[in-house]
C-alpha cells in the first residue's frame, strides 16, 4: 500500500458523508464528488448506499462527464452483493456502446475477472485494446510503430496479459506490447504466473502478504485511487487571473513576484513533494471571483495570504484537482501550447 493511503486509518463512512455534503453545496461538482463518496461507501461495505449514489448521478438532469464510468462502477458494485443479472445486463450495454474512455472498460473487465468469468473478461479486455489502440479502422493488432499507448490504457493491457496467463494462452502481439510498457521491478510474466496467483492460498503469511500487495497494485487500483484522501494540490493562477489578483490585492504580490516565477515554483514544489514520497499530487486552478467568494465564506479578506493554501485544499476537496505530472507528450499543465516534456516537464 502506498505510504499516503493508510486505508486502515480512513473512516470511509465519515469521508463519504463529507463528500456527499460537499456535493450538496457544490452541485456543479457533484459527479466527481459522488463518485468518490461511492468508492468510500463500497470500501465501508455499504454497497446499497453506493448503488443509491450511482443511481442519483444517473438520474440527474445534468449531463455526466463520464456516464459509462458511472454505469460500470454501478454494475461492478451490484455484482458484489448478489445482483448478478442486473450487473451483466449493464456490462453488455457498455460493451455494445463501446466508449472511447479506458476506465469503464477496465472496471467491467475486472468485474468479470473477479467473478471467474475469464473468457468474457478476456473478450472484454481484447475488445477494449482493439478499439482504443489500433488507430483508425477496425484493427486486430497493435498499430506498428504507432505512438506509445497512453498511460490510461496500460491497465487494460496488463489485465489482458494477466487473464491470458490464467487461461494458459500463448503470448500474442498485445502481450508483447504489455511487456514493453510495464515498469514494475519484476516482469509481467512473473507477476502473472498462475502459480503465483494460486499461491494466494499459501500458509506462509509473509509470502501471502507479498502476493496480496503485488495483486493489489493492479486489481482495484482505480477504485482505490477514487477513495484516496484529498490529493495534495498546488494552486495555479492563469496569467490573466494572477494579474487581476495582484492588482486587486497588492499584498499578494509578495507571494507572486511574476507569472513565470509562479509557474516555476509550482513545478518545483510538486517535484519536491514527489521526491519526498508524497503521492496523489494535483494542481487546482484559481479564479479571482471564486477566491473572493471563498474568502467571504471564511469571513476573511482575500488580502490574507494564509487563505491561499486553504483555498487550494477546498478546490481539491471539490474534485477540481488535475493529476500531476501529465504524460510527457500531453499538453503542459500551465496552459502553454507545448507538451509537458517540452515545457515545465523538461
Ligand atoms: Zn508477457
Ligand atoms: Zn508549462
Amino acid at each position: 500500500m502506498r505510504p499516503d493511503t493508510p486505508a486502515e486509518n480512513v473512516d470511509h463512512t465519515a469521508e463519504a458523508a463529507l463528500l456527499e455534503r460537499t456535493a450538496d453545496r457544490y452541485p456543479e461538482d457533484a459527479e466527481a464528488l459522488l463518485l468518490r463518496a461511492a468508492a468510500h461507501r463500497e470500501l465501508s461495505g455499504d454497497r446499497p448506499a453506493a448503488t443509491a449514489l450511482y443511481d442519483r448521478l444517473l438520474a440527474s438532469d445534468a449531463a455526466l462527464d463520464q456516464p459509462f464510468l458511472v454505469r460500470a462502477l454501478k454494475a461492478s458494485n451490484l455484482w458484489e452483493y448478489g445482483h448478478e443479472a442486473e450487473a451483466r445486463a449493464i456490462i453488455t450495454g457498455i460493451r455494445m456502446a463501446a466508449p472511447r474512455d479506458p476506465a469503464p472498460w477496465l472496471i467491467v473487465a475486472e468485474s468479470l475477472e473477479s467473478h471467474d468469468e475469464l473468457e468474457q473478461a478476456h473478450e472484454t479486455f481484447t475488445q477494449a485494446v482493439r478499439l482504443l489502440l489500433t488507430g483508425p479502422g477496425p484493427g486486430t493488432s497493435p498499430a506498428a510503430d504507432g505512438p506509445k499507448p497512453p498511460r490510461t490504457t496500460h491497465p487494460l493491457l496488463f489485465g489482458r496479459h494477466r487473464v491470458r496467463r490464467m487461461l494458459g494462452a500463448e503470448h500474442d502481439a498485445w502481450d508483447a506490447l504489455a511487456d514493453t510498457v510495464h515498469t514494475l521491478p519484476i516482469t509481467l510474466d512473473e507477476l502473472h504466473d498462475p502459480k503465483r496467483v494460486w499461491s494466494l492460498g499459501s500458509e506462509n503469511p509473509v509470502e501471502l502478504e507479498a502476493e496480496i500487495i503485488r495483486l493489489r497494485a493492479e486489481l482495484g487500483a482505480y477504485r482505490e485511487a477514487l477513495s484516496r484522501p484529498f490529493p495534495v494540490a498546488v494552486l495555479h493562477w492563469p496569467a490573466t487571473e494572477l494579474t487581476e489578483l495582484t492588482e486587486a490585492y497588492p499584498s499578494l504580490a509578495e507571494e507572486y513576484p511574476s507569472y513565470d516565477a509562479h509557474l516555476a515554483t509550482i513545478e518545483a514544489d510538486l517535484r519536491e513533494l514527489a521526491s519526498s514520497g508524497t503521492g496523489n499530487l494535483g494542481i487546482v486552478t484559481g479564479t479571482v471571483p471564486s477566491y473572493e467568494a471563498f474568502a467571504a465564506s471564511e469571513l476573511s479578506s482575500p488580502e490574507d495570504p494564509s487563505l491561499l493554501p486553504q483555498y487550494a485544499t477546498t478546490l481539491a476537496a471539490r474534485g477540481r484537482a488535475v493529476a500531476w505530472p501529465p504524460e510527457q507528450t500531453a499538453p503542459c499543465w500551465c496552459g502553454s501550447t507545448r507538451t509537458y516534456g517540452e515545457c515545465h516537464g523538461a
